[in-house]
């Protein structure tokens, strides 16, 4: 089955492998594993390189030797060029359970089933069209990230293995909850609700599920067995508890996307025609195979000597030595010093975000120089000088987007090895491990708040207990699910919310989509890694990334119009005094934000690296019962 039209982008988020969609003809599919993306019957018309991509860092941090975007649906090549028509991304059908609208039986089909099903059953005997039947909107989930069928002939006859096996049906006894969602069976008359089938708790830290526990007794609960239709594979080890599900609901799938900046080895070293060359299956292979032998040893002659026995000369004319190695260091990271923990089994966790991401802000913070990432110095508008200390428009970035796993049931850690087994039947080793990812070259905003200002301002008590408010509420949610506990500091929460009001003025003042914008926080207190740092650039990928309205922004007069106008317009939101007054309390998704909701501070969600959460504009702009609290008061 093909995916009709979904965008290719979204293959990889938020419909990538594991996730559930439907359709444009109402079937509900689950995109398949890696395995068999990019299957052609004549392997002679795959021409693989249109879709690999390479980022040195991100591909070291997750262990794999390439990227590969989703390939795009063509009907027929131009020309005589047939190489990659009609190359789909697999599905399969599921969940498995359907039933019929006109007599409500039950039946289980199959993954690969392509036909619509149609309902057997007796009460149809006379139709000379038999009915169509539907699939069920539930499914069952475990914390493993499996997911699995709704176990309906189990749960009505309250047994593992029932040995009664009567027709089944699902009715609905009125009223819109579960409770009124009754499972029949017609040979033994039992009938069981799906009341509670989505619930769960943890007592003791260890999770229970109605499900798992009221099945048939607690003292034998039905637990995971593994199944991942996405792999075609419906058992594996694994005994979680099970918790029933609606299929489109939140909680069903959560994808880990990891994303990168592309940083140059050597700014301006690989020239547009090293990068073109690179991307010539033939040589990233070479190169790699080289890697293994000599790594940082590596003599340019015998690089070229060998690219030469498999690359047409011609590709080589205009590219010199240097650049050739300058290639070869980017493709493979030589001579980068990974961090301590990037190669124990802490990276199983990956490294953390500031230790991730302060090299990328160390190149933007300067001017960076080079095709895939430059940037610019605008100045520092005199009003914004107390307060902004550095601003750079980014002309030119490159932005990766891989899909490195998933989790379900929460949003919780997910180690690199299990969230790549969870993406594929059969493991590939490091040297051919890919992940599905996109690639945008945008364009953005750099600013970086004054060192002096924002160390007296962080000082303040009343800044730390406003801040503390936020990492309280995390920590309790963080202990209930399972998730490391953070420290949310106030320049984090200051970053961040002013990052959220910047883009709702750029959206105004500029006219993009504000899906369109995205924020990127450089923030750490760490010693020795302190940021304090935002960068607001363009992910459409589009004409729109790179139109150069970002960058016009970024000039001193029209930075301070913004600054000015998203600033004044923090100090009220649409829904106060009650969005302030929240901010006592704690609000919105987790309550982890303070004063901040739809009507002030909230962005789209593809547009928040951190899902809308650790918002507050007192930070920013002060309350009304503390009007000196916000970073930006002597400002505004
Ligand atoms: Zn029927
Ligand atoms: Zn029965
Ligand atoms: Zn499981
Ligand atoms: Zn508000
Ligand atoms: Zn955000």
């Amino acid at each position: 089955m093909s995916t009709g039209a979904i965008r290719r982008a979204q293959l990889v988020t938020p419909f990538g492998v594991g996730a559930m969609s439907v359709l444009v003809n109402g079937t509900s599919v689950i995109t398949a594993g890696l395995d068999h993306w990019y299957d052609i019957d004549d392997a002679g018309r795959l021409a693989l390189e249109e879709y690999q991509e390479h980022d040195w860092r991100l591909e070291k941090r997750l262990r794999v030797s390439e990227f590969r975007l989703p390939p795009d649906y063509r009907y027929q090549g131009q020309g005589n060029d047939n190489r990659n028509v009609k190359l789909t991304v697999p599905v399969l059908r599921f969940p498995r359970w359907c039933f019929c609208m006109f007599c409500k039986r039950l039946k289980i089909s199959t993954l690969t089933m392509q036909q619509p099903v149609l309902c057997k059953d007796a009460k149809h005997a006379d139709w000379k069209y038999k009915p169509r039947m539907s699939q069920v909107p539930f499914v069952a989930v475990c914390a493993g990230g499996h997911l699995d069928d709704f176990p309906f002939d189990k749960w009505v006859h309250k047994a593992h293995r029932p040995t009664c096996s009567g027709t089944l049906r699902l009715k609905s006894h009125g009223g819109g909850g579960l409770e009124g969602q009754v499972v029949s069976c017609d040979e033994c008359g039992k009938e069981r609700s799906l009341r509670g089938i989505t619930e769960g708790h943890f007592i003791n830290g260890e999770e229970h599920t109605t499900l798992s526990d009221q099945l048939s007794t607690p003292n034998d609960p039905f637990l995971c067995t593994g199944a991942r239709p996405w792999l075609a594979k419906l058992e594996g080890p694994c005994s979680n508890p099970m918790r029933g599900a609606l299929r489109a609901a939140g909680n069903v799938y959560f994808p880990k996307v990891e994303s990168s900046i592309y940083l140059p080895q050597k700014e301006g070293a690989v020239s547009a025609e090293m990068h073109e060359l690179m991307r010539h299956p033939a040589v990233s292979g070479t190169m790699r195979t080289l890697h293994g032998i000599f790594g940082a040893d590596l003599a340019v002659q015998v690089l070229r000597d060998n690219l030469l026995k498999n690359v047409p000369p011609e590709l080589f004319g205009p590219v010199s030595d240097e650049e050739l190695m300058a290639g070869y260091r980017d493709l493979l990271g030589v001579g980068e010093i990974v961090p301590e923990s990037g190669e124990d089994s802490d990276a199983e966790l990956l490294t953390g975000d500031d230790e991730w991401r302060f090299p990328e802000f160390q190149h933007i913070r300067h001017t960076p120089k080079d095709d895939y990432l430059s940037a610019t110095d605008p100045g520092v508008h005199p009003d914004l000088r107390s307060h902004i200390e550095r601003v750079r428009s980014v002309d030119v970035l490159r932005e990766t987007r891989a899909l490195r796993g998933f989790t379900r049931v929460r949003d919780g850690v997910l180690k690199l090895s299990e969230g790549k087994a969870l993406l594929r039947r059969e493991p590939l080793p490091p040297v051919q491990a890919w992940l599905p990812a996109y690639v945008v070259k945008g364009e953005g905003i750099y600013f970086e708040l004054d060192a002096a200002q924002l160390a007296v301002w962080e000082a303040r008590a009343d800044v730390q207990e406003r801040a503390q408010k936020i990492t309280d509420q995390y920590s309790a949610v963080a202990s209930q699910r399972g998730l490391q506990n953070r420290t949310l500091s106030p320049r984090f929460v200051l970053l961040h919310t002013l990052g959220h009001l910047l883009i709702n003025e750029l959206v105004f003042a500029c006219g993009y989509s504000s899906a369109s914008l995205r924020e990127r926080l450089y923030v750490s207190t760490t010693p020795g890694r302190e940021m304090a740092g935002l960068l607001i650039y363009t992910a459409a990928g589009d004409s729109e990334g790179t139109m150069g309205g970002l960058v016009r922004m970024a000039r001193p007069d029209n930075l301070r119009a913004v600054f000015v106008s998203a600033l004044g317009d923090a100090r009220w939101c649409s829904t106060d005094p009650v969005c302030m007054d929240a901010g006592e309390k704690g609000q919105g998704p987790d309550s982890c934000n303070l004063a901040a909701c739809h009507g002030c501070a909230l962005l789209p969600e593809t547009s928040c690296e951190e899902f809308n959460r650790f918002l507050d504009r007192g930070l920013v702009v002060g309350t009304f019962d503390k009007p000196d609290l916000g970073y930006f008061l002597p400002f505004a």
